[in-house]
């Protein structure tokens, strides 16, 4: 067996990084953004010290000497444990093969000789125009007037605009390895509404390099950025690849997704599902939406934003049943922050919420063949735990008092959890 099959190994400690907008570089986005897990800081380091750092050097070593996935990997193997497919899947199946002779040929304690970095997840800012429910002021601009007043946080998170603009040595660095880049991944915050995005894709356009595969983690509330229409910009990219974060329709839209319009949103989606760009839906899916998670895959699907047929750009590398919840509605349980956490629902509601997935997974199943996989790891992993009562009561604690800074109405959204408020 290629170590590359094994459960306990993942290619992205050879060929990728995730560096967050304070600097903070972590091994990718499924790590934990907690300081333990961190394997350098970008204000303070080079790329090459980083990816050579303590704790890169012992994840490589471990995975090299079969030893269990590191306390970095717990959300994928959470998720592999679940039922679901991972991100630690995709990067063997993606990019071991580009790799594996620096795989091969790592040292004994894991160094690396050569910085590989074909695949990047840089976080340049934190620019975002919405305040979604389930985020932070860490990953959103527009989080910082309603965090100071919430004052629910034991923590003191930074707040207002978190960038990398002012790290000379940090954009040497990429410059001096954008050439080997194969893939980069744009989030944010919104990344399409960040000037370094824009940066990075006039480095692209002057030098040509349309081969570039463009990633992007977006809210698709924006598409027009200061007279710029990105769709027309994206046709130029041979590549283009967008994970549309929606967790709901209408008043669940508004209320998970603050500051940002259904309407013009889903006037955005039509516009992405008409365009060229392939996409996937990536719902969050937490205590605020898991009773209308079927509401939103029903409306997307009735638009044929969520198309139940495989697309031209698919018949030659194959699509299969297991694709869907992959390819098309790529979902997202949330387990942090706590308090939104899908573990810590109460377990009469879950019951409900279970109840009603499975009823339409079954109509989806019988109806239009979608498969039932995905539905049945999402209610896999809600059940896996039960629900912290304490937490749960914070999550009360923190809702009632955020429904009175932006004057919205959680109970009114979801009336089953009335009885708990
Ligand atoms: S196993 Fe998952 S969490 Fe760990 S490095 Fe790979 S992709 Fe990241």
């Amino acid at each position: 067996m290629s170590i590359k099959d094994s459960k306990t190994f993942c290619t992205a400690p050879w060929m990728h990084l995730h560096v967050i907008n304070d600097g903070r570089a972590y091994p990718c986005c499924m790590t934990e953004i907690v300081d333990e897990l961190s394997v350098g800081n970008v204000k303070t380091q080079s790329l090459e010290t980083i990816m050579n750092s303590t704790k890169m050097k012992s994840m490589r070593k471990s995975m090299l000497g079969g030893e269990p996935l590191p306390d970095s990997c717990a959300r994928c193997k959470g998720r592999e444990d679940a039922g679901f497919s991972s991100m630690r899947i995709g990067m063997n199946d993606n990019w071991y093969s580009q790799v594996q002779d620096l795989v091969e040929k790592t040292k004994e304690d894991g160094t690396i000789d050569e910085l590989r970095l074909l695949y990047w997840d840089i976080r340049f800012s934190n620019y975002c125009n919405l305040s979604c429910r389930t985020c932070s002021p860490i990953f959103s601009t527009s989080w910082t007037k309603d965090y100071i007043r919430l004052r629910a946080h034991d923590d003191k998170l930074e707040t207002g605009l978190i960038n990398l603009n002012d790290q000379p040595q940090f954009w040497e660095d990429l410059d001096k390895n954008i050439s080997v880049a194969q893939e980069i991944h744009f989030a944010g915050g919104e990344p399409l509404l960040m000037p370094e995005h824009w940066k990075l894709i006039k480095f692209l356009e002057d030098n040509n390099r349309y081969e570039t595969k463009l990633k992007y983690s977006t809210n698709a509330t924006k598409l027009e950025i200061k007279g710029k229409n990105i769709l027309e910009v994206w046709k130029k990219f041979k590549n283009v690849h967008l994970s549309l974060s929606i967790d709901g329709i209408e008043d669940v839209f508004q209320l998970t997704r603050h500051g940002g319009d259904w309407n013009e949103t889903r006037k955005n989606l039509i516009k992405i599902r008409d365009s060229s760009v392939e996409y996937w839906i990536h719902p969050t899916i937490s205590i605020l939406n898991i009773l209308s998670i079927t509401e939103l895959h029903k409306e997307l699907f009735e638009l044929d934003i969520i198309p139940n047929r495989i697309l031209p750009s698919e018949s030659e590398s194959g699509y299969g049943p297991d694709d869907y919840f992959i390819k098309r509605f790529h979902i997202n349980p949330c387990v942090t922050p706590d308090i939104y956490s899908i573990h810590n629902i109460p377990e009469d509601i879950k019951k409900i919420a279970e109840e009603k997935i499975n009823v339409y997974a079954e109509k989806c199943y019988k109806e239009y063949g979608i498969p039932k996989s995905g539905w049945n790891s999402l209610i896999n992993l809600m059940n896996s735990q039960k629900c912290n009562m304490d937490v749960f009561k914070r999550f009360v604690d923190t809702t009632k008092k955020l429904d009175k800074i932006r004057n919205q109405n959680f109970i009114a959204v979801q009336p089953l959890f009335k009885k708990y408020f």
